[in-house]
């Protein structure tokens, strides 16, 4: 893998910890360097959201031909609904050096991880306590109460998978974790991992 080349930052984390607002704001920043890669979904939409900007909002039919044409790099079924990640969105972003933001949740990490081990950097997103986390549901009011009991349900579940990521952020206050993001975004670029050291080596010593 050519150093020069673009990296992936999953940011995953139990829904209400603020992830998608963080990798929002961090992405924005970043300009050009950075692109957020949208996913396609058959959730229902929900108010102040467009489709092609939060998501692309598919019917259940149109997801699965999705699937059989090969669109997703992984897919996944994520509280009850599907998700899924383009790979044309992904790698042409990659092509142009960019970090590519996946707000994605665990199952979709590990498969992304798989396909992109070199490139790839995982942050564990989450909230202080679980007090907070369904405060900010709650607050949020965007799930009904047996939505809600899902999603705390699950993020108890989804946070037995921290070990897998290589950073954990706990998002206290919003700007020092913004900050740390955005570190962890840059630094990504830069991971070890993504150079062919021998070949790295021959080309410092000016041989081919
Ligand atoms: P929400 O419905 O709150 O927007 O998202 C629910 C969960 O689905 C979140 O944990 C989010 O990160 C995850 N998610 C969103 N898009 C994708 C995707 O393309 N693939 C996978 N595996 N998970 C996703």
């Amino acid at each position: 893998m050519n150093g020069k080349n673009g990296s992936i930052l999953v940011i995953s984390g139990p829904s209400g910890s603020g992830k998608t607002s963080l990798a929002r704001v961090v992405c924005e920043e970043l300009g050009d360097k950075a692109y957020f890669s949208i996913s396609s979904t058959t959730r229902p939409i929900r108010e102040g959201e467009k489709d092609g900007v939060d998501y692309f909002f598919l019917t259940k039919e149109e997801f699965i031909k999705d699937i059989e044409d090969g669109y997703f790099l992984e897919w996944a079924e994520v509280h009850g609904n599907f998700y899924g990640t383009s790979k044309r969105q992904i790698d042409a972003a990659l092509k142009k050096g960019q970090i590519v933001f996946l707000d994605i949740d665990v199952q979709g990490y590990e498969l992304v991880k798989k396909a992109y081990p070199d490139i790839t950097t995982g942050i564990f997103v989450t909230t202080p306590n679980q007090e907070v986390l369904k405060q900010r549901l709650l607050k949020r009011g965007t799930e009904t109460e047996e939505s809600l009991r899902v999603r705390m349900f699950n993020a108890i579940r989804e946070m037995q998978k921290i070990d897998e990521y290589d950073y954990l952020l706990i998002n206290d206050d919003f700007d020092e974790a913004k900050e740390l993001l955005r570190s962890v975004a840059i630094a990504s670029l830069i991971k070890r991992s993504k150079y062919n050291i021998e070949e790295f080596i021959n080309e410092w010593k000016g041989s081919k």
